[in-house]
């Protein structure tokens, strides 16, 4: 077996409410991201619903073409978990009742001050050859199993909770030792602002062949882009494309580490030590709601304050009358009153504002639906950015708008060095 071959996982995550769209496999999503640091490739996700005989079938093809198949769902106690009968079957094997793990069911039931229904000791079954992997958080183990083909099948139980303790605490450590062909990859991620994919691709040319190494994956979201990193060959050759890249989008990239534009801010903010109040016309106290969504935030966050009419934002944050019948309140000059007017009343050192249309009503040909000012003052020193996002509807412009708020923000603060 070829390197690539010996880490090539595949995911099946089973359930009725999965297929029909009634419950998210954010499962699978999960497990995906917890394996590639361990150095393995999740080549396929798949997803099917309960039944016994598809799902033999599809395990059986998906066993011999990868090294392990990891299974989620399907594990309950009720007739429509059918998981464990399915890999038995695929296997050839008897499922056997494994008294100790009933008793320990039987412990859980007793400690919740209840009676253990027969049906979970189903959850007692364990196809011949296999071993249990322990779960602390609900009754139902996981468990391995080698196919006699050579692959491994791992099953875990579909609550989301009791899947990642499993896989914390039981599943990476053993598949660390059981796979050495897996050797973790070398991993980067850049979060990158006001670069259009197109444009990335251009810059970025032939370091994202698909061939290349480290590859390079990019998934534009909201005005982000997010890209990583992932190094198969040596460590040397990664460092030096990781600096390479820095040097190419410098400007471009917020972080390396916090996803989203508030999150990098409000690290920002707290690394430094400088104070923060915002007034959002638009985007209606979204900028406050995601700074303290970080824990620790009030060290540096004052206030938020959603100055809607123009009167709110002459009354509580100064702004010129003048200026507001000059310009109007969709204008680079009133964002930047706001942004001064938050910081002084504030006391704050940072300020941010928002002002724009955000539909669908109330565009014009000069001030069109999806025009955003986004103003930031820093010490007294004030800057503004002007905004043309695309008419797709209220809750995008005002999502972007708060995204890009917080990206003004962080330049402002990287100019200071
Ligand atoms: P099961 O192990 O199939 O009995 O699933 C128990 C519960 O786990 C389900 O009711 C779902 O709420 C949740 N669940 C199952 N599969 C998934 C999945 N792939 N992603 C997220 N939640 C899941
Ligand atoms: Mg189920």
């Amino acid at each position: 077996m070829s390197a690539a071959a010996a880490r090539r996982v595949a995911i099946l995550a089973v359930g009725d409410e999965l297929v029909a769209g009634q419950q998210l496999d954010t499962n699978s999503a999960w497990l995906a991201q917890a394996l590639a640091p361990l150095g393995f490739e999740v080549a396929s996700v798949t997803l099917l619903g309960d039944e016994r005989e598809a799902l033999v079938a599809r395990l059986g093809d998906l066993v011999a073409e990868h090294a392990l198949v990891v299974l989620t769902g399907g594990l309950g106690p009720t007739l429509d978990d059918l998981t464990r009968f399915a890999v038995a079957d695929c296997c050839g094997v008897e499922l056997e009742r494994d008294e100790a793990v009933v008793a320990g069911i039987r412990e859980r039931f007793a400690q919740a001050g209840r009676d253990c229904p027969e049906a979970n000791a189903r959850q007692a079954l364990l196809p011949r050859g296999g071993s249990w992997l322990e779960n602390e958080l609900g009754t139902a183990p996981g468990f391995r199993l080698r196919h006699p083909g050579g692959a491994w099948i791992v099953c875990l139980p579909g609550p989301p909770r009791e899947l990642q303790g499993i896989f914390e605490e039981r599943l990476a450590p053993w598949l660390v030792g059981a796979f050495p062909g897996a050797r973790p990859a070398s991993l980067a991620q850049f979060f990158l602002y006001g670069l259009p994919e197109s444009e990335f691709a251009e810059r970025v040319g032939d370091w994202m062949a698909r061939d290349a190494d480290p590859r390079i994956g990019v998934c534009a979201s909201g005005r982000v882009l997010k890209v990583r990193f992932e190094g198969r060959g040596e460590r040397v050759a990664f460092e030096q494309r990781v600096v390479e890249f820095r040097a190419r989008f410098g400007q471009a990239i917020y972080s390396e580490e916090h996803p989203t534009t508030a999150e990098a801010l409000a690290h920002e903010l707290l690394v430094r030590g400088v104070t923060c109040a915002c007034a959002e016309s638009c985007t209606g106290g979204e900028i406050a709601s995601r700074l303290v969504a970080v824990p620790g935030i009030s060290a540096v966050f004052l206030e938020g304050l959603v100055t809607y009419s123009n009167e709110a934002k002459v009354r509580r944050l100064g702004v010129e009358p003048e200026l507001l019948e000059r310009f109007g309140a969709v204008s680079p000059e009133v964002a930047a009153a706001m942004a001064a007017g938050a910081a002084a009343s504030s006391g704050a050192r940072l300020g941010i504002s928002t002002t724009g249309v955000a539909g669908p009503e109330g565009g014009t040909p000069e001030k069109p639906v999806g025009l955003v000012h986004v103003g930031v003052s820093l010490d007294g020193e004030v800057r503004t950015a002007e905004l043309r996002l695309p008419p797709r509807g209220r809750a995008l412009i005002r999502d972007w708008a708060a995204t890009s708020a917080c990206a003004l923000a962080l330049r402002a603060l990287a100019a200071r060095a």
